[in-house]
């Protein structure tokens, strides 16, 4: 499996997972925040960067967001060129954010933070969608699942897709190794290979999900993929539905998904008062 690549009149926003094209193929994502926009399956402009978005004046909605944004600039400088592109939350319904690479042309790719825009409902959603993954969040928080505010969840999310930014920039684009666009195939290859060790190899959990709403059953699925009885273990799965939890314990356990993990709960523990994180203060006393 290669790099998949998506094009478009503008600009060309590629990667190698699915929910890319979730976002690019949906037709009126309405950006707030002015400047960025997306549209059927087009970036109009290019997102703005983090240190171009915090320097507008008149940014007044969302203020949890902004505020953690404004920290994360403010301690990793080295950051302040990632793009930052807010999404309307109906049309990404099943995750908080997303860190992707926005081919700009041929030399320029910028990485991206997608941040699904500040809404109630959809964060609390969440809760029970991907709720292996805020339990996960928690555990590593040292919180109980039952105490975590929809907010805390938000903001958890938002450094975590920022720390797949500092790992794409610190590894990649300041490699001395690796020229220009070069980082972003290097990233590219990295993150593949790290799908290529999942259960069912290639996907990543979200993609697997759509995958196995196509199939009755577990031996149905393995029809039709006869090579994954090799990778998976009949001992423990016997569904789908526990292959589907086996793919999102692998991809959570990986490097790089715990390379992002790390920098959003050190984050977060270094700002518990600046975040005005309750359940954190609270433990501390
Ligand atoms: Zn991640």
């Amino acid at each position: 499996m290669g790099i998949v690549f998506k094009h478009s009149i503008y600009y060309t926003l590629y990667n190698i997972g699915k929910l890319n094209y979730t976002i690019m193929n949906n037709a009126e994502v309405a950006i707030n925040l002015g400047q960025n926009c997306i549209e059927g399956g087009t970036i109009l402009k290019k997102g703005i960067t983090l240190s171009e978005l915090l320097t507008q004046k008149d940014i007044e909605h969302d203020e949890t967001a902004i505020k953690e944004l404004r920290l994360i600039l403010e301690q990793n400088q080295h950051l302040s060129h990632v793009g930052v592109v807010f999404i309307l939350p109906q049309k990404e319904p099943n995750t908080g954010g997303v860190f992707r690479r926005v081919k700009i042309d041929e030399n320029t790719v910028i990485p991206t933070v997608f941040i699904v825009s500040e809404d109630a409902d959809h964060i609390k959603k969440l809760f029970n969608t991907r709720r292996s993954s805020a339990e996960r969040i928690a555990k590593l928080l040292g919180i109980n699942f039952e105490d975590m505010s929809p907010k805390l969840l938000r903001q958890f999310i938002i450094a975590h897709e920022f720390g797949h930014a500092n790992d794409y920039v610190r590894n990649y684009e300041e490699n001395p190794d690796y020229k220009g666009a070069e980082a972003a195939e290097e990233w590219g290859v990295h993150y593949e290979m790290n799908l290529q060790t999942m259960p069912v190899r290639g996907l990543d959990p979200v993609e697997l999900q759509e995958e196995i709403a196509n199939f009755q059953n577990l031996a149905d699925f393995l029809n039709t993929y006869p090579e994954e009885t090799k990778t998976i273990n009949r001992d423990i799965i016997k569904s789908l539905e526990d292959l589907v939890k086996a793919q999102e314990q692998a991809y959570r356990s990986s490097e790089y998904e715990r390379y992002a993990d790390k920098f959003a709960i050190d984050f977060i523990r270094k700002n518990v008062q600046a975040l005005n994180v309750t359940e954190l203060q609270f433990m501390e006393k």
